[in-house]
């Protein structure tokens, strides 16, 4: 990574510094920022790590003892430290859109030197530093590149590597997409002699669902997901009032999307949630299929290739009318 001395060297004569990622937090998002707060304590660094709202509960085990700012419950507080901050990472988002409108609002006034780290398609021009490497599979891997780049490898500990290991393990599908590389595998080889727990850090983070979770996953599975044989797509869609008799956490719908993709022959899912007064869209693709473009043209998202989001402000039933309207347009290579 080229730009990891000049980083290192702003790192340095920084007094306030600041760690935000994007909203709704996940794994990678959680892991990278968690593994710039310890790096930057190796280098006798102080950092608030700021999220613009709390990541799902099954990622609680690795912020442990770091303090946490989330915009959505310490607005005034974030503002200060944005505001104070001479130095902001920005780790894996690619624009401050992706913050939620307060916060990126909040990130684009503030003066602080900014440097993103992320892999995400498309970067919008906002960073003094910009790192974008949109083929490799998470932030956190790039992470351990600014590492090992700026020669401060030596300082990897095990809070350092179990924080990366959880970023490369859920961006990567449990190191099975196609971004995993033999460099990736190289990395997770030196966070693992570490001495990590890899298997407690699997099971925090997966086995660890709550019963009325899996219940509304099987209610989901068994009642609301609909194919499109014709088309080799799969969808579910819970409204709020579902949710809410499942008594819906954050975190409870994880992975259902991945669900509908594992269905044979599918080649595109999608899965649909009322949250927040709108709809929250998730999609994931098999092989060369894109939903990206789908997603940012359709429902004013973004995304990978194989893993993109949008969301509508529709009522549930017409956004799935619109989203079936818009198949045939975007994914005629995939009707029989
Ligand atoms: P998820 O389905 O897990 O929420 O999101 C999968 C991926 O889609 C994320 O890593 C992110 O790249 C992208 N994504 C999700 N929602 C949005 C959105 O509203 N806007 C943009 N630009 N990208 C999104
Ligand atoms: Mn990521």
């Amino acid at each position: 990574m080229k730009e990891a001395g000049a980083i290192l060297k702003h790192i340095e004569s920084a007094q306030n510094i600041v760690i935000t990622t994007h909203r709704a937090p996940d794994g990678d998002a959680v892991g990278s920022s968690m593994a710039m707060y310890y790096i930057l304590k190796t280098l006798r660094k102080n950092s608030t790590v700021i999220f613009p709202d709390p990541p799902a509960a099954f990622l609680d085990w690795i912020i442990k003892d770091v303090d946490v700012l989330t915009y959505e419950e310490k607005p005034d507080e974030v503002v200060e430290a944005m505001n104070k901050a001479d130095l902001i990472f920005c780790l894996d988002y690619s624009g401050p859109d992706r913050m939620g409108e307060h916060m990126g609002e909040v990130l684009g006034k503030c003066e602080g030197f900014k440097i993103m780290i992320d892999h995400h398609p498309n970067p919008h021009d906002f960073a003094d530093i910009p790192v974008s490497m949109t083929r490799v599979g998470s932030t956190c891997e790039l992470v351990y590149e600014f590492m090992d780049s700026a020669g401060i490898i030596g300082k990897l500990n095990q809070d350092i590597a179990e924080a990366i290991y959880l970023g490369i393990m859920t961006d990567t599908g449990s190191f099975r997409f196609s971004s995993v590389s033999a460099r990736t595998h190289e990395i997770l080889s030196n966070l693992h002699k570490t001495g990590i727990d890899h298997t407690a850090i699997h099971t925090n983070t997966f086995d660890n669902i709550t019963l009325k979770s899996l219940r509304l996953r099987g209610y989901a599975t068994s009642e609301k997901l609909e194919v499109i044989p014709h088309y080799h797509i799969a969808y579910i869609s819970l409204t709020a009032e579902e949710l809410e008799r499942f008594h819906y956490q954050k975190g409870d719908t994880e992975g259902l999307v991945n669900i509908a993709l594992a269905v044979e022959n599918v080649m595109v899912a999608a899965f649909f949630s009322e949250k927040d007064g709108e709809i929250k869209i998730s999609f994931r693709s098999k092989e060369d299929i894109a939903v990206n473009t789908f997603a940012a043209e359709v429902f004013d998202g973004g995304g990978h290739r194989n893993a993109a989001g949008g969301f509508s402000r529709l009522s549930m039933d017409e956004t799935i009318k619109k989203f079936k309207e818009n198949i045939p347009k975007y994914f005629s290579e995939l009707s029989v």
